[in-house]
């Protein structure tokens, strides 16, 4: 497995996949990998030829010093996890590398960006919407991997690669759990026992809002309503967001008429953890 630190080792590795006509699977990820992270490298690996899988903590992405602070790193375990799932290459560049001195641009997802986590984590998207576009062109990958768990953050990245005309097909995967159903994230390593314990409440709320949504109801409110009548009894968690929107541009809806999401995103503790189901009509 190689690994590139330099953004010319990673360019000149990358021109080498396309001259030879090969396929390259990318999966985007700030480390501290999990099995969530896994199944993105498996879609990869079972979709392209080779699999670049980048390990980089974007500081313009998080609007919370303390949350940056705080992320786990695991960098030497991550190597040895992408080397079992037989990774090509892994980059890694520095921050320096990637924002080096005068750097400028950044890149807007304007509406889609605006409601949910867009609300609460302010640049938020747009730097993740900057980094992604700059992980495409250094890698120019035939595919990108996502994880569905970060439903705006997929919708963002699709919206980009339209607007764009990026050369890359957009590939999502559905959200890994654990047994008891809580997302897997690198976050819930940050919490306590008890605190998971409430972080439970997350899933429980999807699994209410399917379960009325599969009883027929399509009004968003009283779907709304069986989410809330969960997460308003859990009192280990303050909630950032309960909302219905439509599935393909996030639009906020009253009725279930096409594809919908449910998306939340609760405090527990200092934690932020986010679900989502997609309700499909
Ligand atoms: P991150 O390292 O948190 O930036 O995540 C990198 C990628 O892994 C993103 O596409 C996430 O959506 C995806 N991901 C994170 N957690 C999960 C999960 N539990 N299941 C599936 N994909 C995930």
């Amino acid at each position: 497995m190689k690994v590139f630190r330099t953004i010319s080792e990673m360019q000149n590795w990358s021109h080498g996949i396309r001259t030879a006509h090969k396929t390259l699977g990318f999966v985007p990820t700030m480390g501290a990998l999990h099995e969530g992270h896994i199944s993105l490298i498996n879609c990869a690996r079972e979709m392209t030829d080779k699999v670049v899988v980048s390990i980089f903590l974007n500081p313009i992405q998080f609007d919370n010093q303390e949350d940056l602070r705080t992320y786990p790193i695991s960098e030497e375990n991550d190597l040895l996890l992408c080397e079992a799932e037989n990774v090509d290459a892994v980059f890694m560049p520095t921050y320096e590398k990637m924002y080096p001195e005068f750097y400028q641009t950044n890149i807007q997802v304007k509406e889609i960006t605006k409601g949910l986590c867009g609300a609460s984590r302010e640049g938020h998207f747009d730097g993740v919407a900057t980094v992604v576009l700059k992980l495409f062109n250094i890698i120019q990958p035939t595919h990108a991997i996502f994880g569905e768990k970060d439903y705006q953050q997929l919708v963002t990245i699709r919206r980009m690669v339209v607007d764009l005309n990026l050369p890359v097909e957009i590939v999502s995967r559905p959200t890994v759990r654990e047994e008891d159903g809580l997302a897997l994230s690198t976050r819930n390593q940050r919490l306590s026992k008890k605190e998971r314990q409430h972080a439970l409440a997350l899933y429980r709320s999807i699994k209410a809002v399917q379960a009325t949504f599969k009883n027929g109801e399509r009004n968003a409110d009283r779907l709304l309503g069986a989410a809330n009548e969960i997460l308003n009894d859990e009192a280990g968690i303050m909630i950032d967001y309960a909302e219905i929107r439509d599935a393909e541009f996030l639009h906020p809806i009253s009725r279930v008429d096409k594809d919908a999401v449910y998306a939340v995103a609760v405090f527990v503790g200092l934690v932020r953890l986010i679900d989502n189901c997609v309700l499909k009509v």
